[in-house]
């Protein structure tokens, strides 16, 4: 059952005056429960819990962290049909999208469970002393990954399970040995509250400090605000605007403690369609990507927003049948008022420049917030003296650039701002001929695709979600699969320091069974 409490740790609380309620776009009416957002006492209460518990929660071992975030992913999967119809009053997104985000919600957990029970995740490297050593000994020497801190997780709008309350921020900053405190997205305050009631449950289950997760309604920016300037606060992980996460790394860049944002951003995520491909393939690839521009009414990060390729019949071709494909796709409903008002917005402003040709945009009747699918195109030149153009409009809607050769292409490429992913489409005998497109674009991006759709992003070690700015904040990093822990810890050396009181993963005797690095060595083996 709903509260539209915050959880203040282990407790319910409803101290603040502001009131708020989410919002159904499907029926365009409010939702009947009341949030109330969290007060400056009640955050100050969350952040002193979860200092307090990072002191036990850090030296968890990897079986009892193991315990609690298979036992959050047990708790998800129990809160059964209400999770399921919650998400959906909230965001207009249908059952089926529920289901599946909420397996993956469940999967990350999994895997970071599995990840520290394994153990060998925290990069253990020993150097051991040589005494007799000319001319000076060498000292013993052992280094390994610990815990930032309490971290802050901003809740996303357009994932409200598996990049929200326990999504994959969370999941990853719990596995490191940090305590969380979800910002929670006040469209999606239910939602939330729920997956915290299923978090809450779990760590009571097995045994977790009071503290170690916190989950804070708001519904303006000044819970984020606050949470980001606190001093006890050492991380945080956004998903969202360029807007938004760009103010919240500034602010925290400014704290007197600088802290690290982990923003993944805006992207247009370009797709070159090279031209063997548009005369081989273009029409079966027009029709696939009209699928993916339109995929979740296109409010992905990873949507192809921005599609270029050379001038010629061919390409002309791909261009019609993409219009004539995308107008035959049923409009879905877009997260809420808000994101469609933007939708629309942006796309106006784009649609408005010069050169712009508007060459499908779906006219018929439509429920309200539901989000018009369009196509615009634009001349290579244009579109590279005009940087309204390179921004990202979030929603169903591509724009196609027609390159006047290969040469403005890569220039394209080259004056792109950095992007999650980049595609090309391509016959494989024309690779070779493209090697600047392909080197330009591989500068400019996280995860680089062949004949593929940059939408549907795999939960695994090998996936790279984050690029260059303004794609993320700090490209070296990944917020999907478990090498994003990397995000939530920092390196620590001890220097001669007596073994029993190392931690496990450095000792001796290597209790763990971890895989260490030991005099360069990569083993298994005791010393
Ligand atoms: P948003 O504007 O980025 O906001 C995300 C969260 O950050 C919200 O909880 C918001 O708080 C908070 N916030 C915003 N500005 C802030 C500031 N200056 N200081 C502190 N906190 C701040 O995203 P949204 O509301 O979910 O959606 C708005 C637009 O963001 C969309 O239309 C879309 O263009 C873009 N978006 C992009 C992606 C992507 O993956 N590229 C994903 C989601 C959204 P409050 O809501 O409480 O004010």
């Amino acid at each position: 059952m709903l509260t539209g409490k915050n959880y203040i740790g282990n407790t319910l609380s409803s101290k603040g005056e502001i009131t708020f309620k989410t919002f159904n776009p499907e029926t365009n009416r409010e939702n009947d429960v009341v949030y109330s957002e969290a007060s400056d006492q009640e955050i100050q209460q969350a952040v002193n819990l979860a200092t307090s518990a990072f002191a036990s929660y850090k030296n968890l071992g990897g079986i009892k962290k193991a315990e609690f975030l298979n036992a959050i992913a047990d708790e998800i999967e129990a809160l059964g049909d209400e999770l399921i119809q919650t998400y959906c009053s909230e965001t207009g997104l249908p059952e089926g999208r529920a289901q599946g985000e909420r397996g993956r919600t469940v999967f990350q957990l999994r895997s970071f469970a599995a990840m520290v029970k394994e153990g060998s995740w925290v990069e253990a490297a020993i150097d051991t002393a040589i005494l007799d050593r000319q001319p000076i000994p060498k000292t013993d020497l052992r280094k390994m990954l610990v815990p930032l801190g309490p971290v802050v997780v901003f809740g996303a709008s357009n994932f409200p399970l598996a990049y929200s309350t326990a999504g994959g921020d969370t999941a990853a900053a719990l596995a490191a040995g940090c305590p969380v405190i979800v910002k929670s997205h006040p469209m999606h305050a239910g939602t939330g509250e729920l997956v915290a009631s299923a978090i809450h449950k779990a760590a009571e289950k097995t045994g977790m400090p009071d503290g170690v997760f916190s989950n804070l309604n708001s519904s303006g920016i000044h819970v984020g605000i606050e949470l980001v300037k606190h001093p006890s606060i050492k991380g945080v992980g956004f998903t969202g605007s360029i807007k938004a996460g760009r103010a919240l790394f500034n602010l925290a860049s400014q704290r007197e403690e600088p802290i690290p944002v982990f923003a993944e951003m805006g992207s247009v995520n370009p797709v070159i369609l090279l031209p063997e491909a548009a005369k081989e393939r273009g029409v079966d690839l027009a029709k696939t990507y009209a699928g993916s521009i339109t995929l979740g009414s296109g409010q992905f990060c990873t949507n192809p927003g921005l599609i270029l390729g050379i001038k010629n019949n061919d390409f002309s071709q791909f261009i019609d049948s993409l219009s004539d494909e995308i107008l035959k796709i049923d409009p879905t409903c877009m997260l809420h008022p808000n994101i469609i008002g933007n939708y629309e917005k942006n796309k106006a402003l784009v649609a408005s420049q010069p050169g712009i040709t508007v060459k499908a945009d779906f006219e018929n009747d439509v429920d309200v917030n539901y989000g018009r699918q369009t196509i615009l195109t634009v001349e290579g030149a244009t579109f590279l003296e005009n940087s309204v153009l390179h921004q990202e409009v979030f929603g169903p809607y591509s724009l196609v650039v027609q390159c006047e050769s290969k040469e403005q292409l890569a220039e394209i490429i080259n004056n792109l701002e950095g992007q999650l992913t980049g595609t090309i489409l391509a016959e494989e005998n024309e690779l070779s001929g493209n090697q600047k497109v392909i080197d330009a674009l591989q500068n400019r991006v996280g995860r680089i695709i062949y004949n593929g759709v940059p939408t549907g992003v795999e939960v695994c070690p090998s996936m790279q979600h984050g690029g260059p700015y303004p794609a993320s904040t700090d490209s070296r990093f990944t917020s999907v699969g478990i090498h994003s822990v990397k995000r939530w810890v920092r390196p620590m050396s001890f220097q001669s320091w007596p073994d029993a009181l190392l931690p496990d993963a450095l000792k001796n005797e290597n209790p763990l069974k971890i895989s260490r690095l030991i005099n360069n060595i990569s083993t298994s083996d005791s010393i």
